[in-house]
């Protein structure tokens, strides 16, 4: 199922020009704001192919089904507590705070995945870091339960 015609270009498309797809050193691919965003609006409206295929950049869209060959918000990064929120009904990106040019941004991505493609441990700055990300459906695996029990240790042993 296609959303959209891939290349159809119209001024709806609102990420073309204000969006930048960065490989970075410490993040890898994320996506940074080209140009400051209020809190509320929308940066992105995106559009790709629905399949049931969870992959590495894919996007849950509902139970089963995932979004993926996205221009933008496949290469999102996780942040515990994000400066965007994707709208899986809207199929748009909504700046949650407001955003500074060539700041990275981020969403959540227990918020929109029941499963993750992978779990990962989170080294965000945010005060309620959750340290291993999951989806919102699943517990931590074998990795990440190893992780957690590392972190909760008392620093005197
Ligand atoms: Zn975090």
């Amino acid at each position: 199922m296609f959303i959209q015609p891939r290349g159809h270009s119209s001024a709806s498309e609102a990420g073309e020009d204000r969006l930048v797809v960065c490989d970075c050193e410490t993040l890898g691919l994320c996506v940074r704001a080209l140009a400051p965003f209020a809190a509320g609006e929308v940066l992105d409206r995106f559009n790709g192919e629905v399949s049931a295929d969870l992959l590495q950049h894919s996007l849950q869209v509902s139970p089963g089904m995932h979004v993926h060959d996205t221009r933008f918000v496949g290469y999102l990064s996780h942040g515990c507590e994000p400066n965007c929120r994707l709208d899986m009904e809207r199929f748009e990106l909504v700046a949650l705070s407001d955003i500074d040019a060539g700041e990275v941004l981020a969403i959540d991505y227990a918020a929109t995945e029941d499963v993750l493609y992978r779990q990962f441990a989170c080294h965000c700055a945010a005060q309620h870091c959750r340290a291993w990300i999951t989806g919102r459906a699943e517990n931590a695996n074998e990795e990440g339960r190893r992780f957690l029990d590392g972190q909760a240790k008392p620093l005197k042993s």
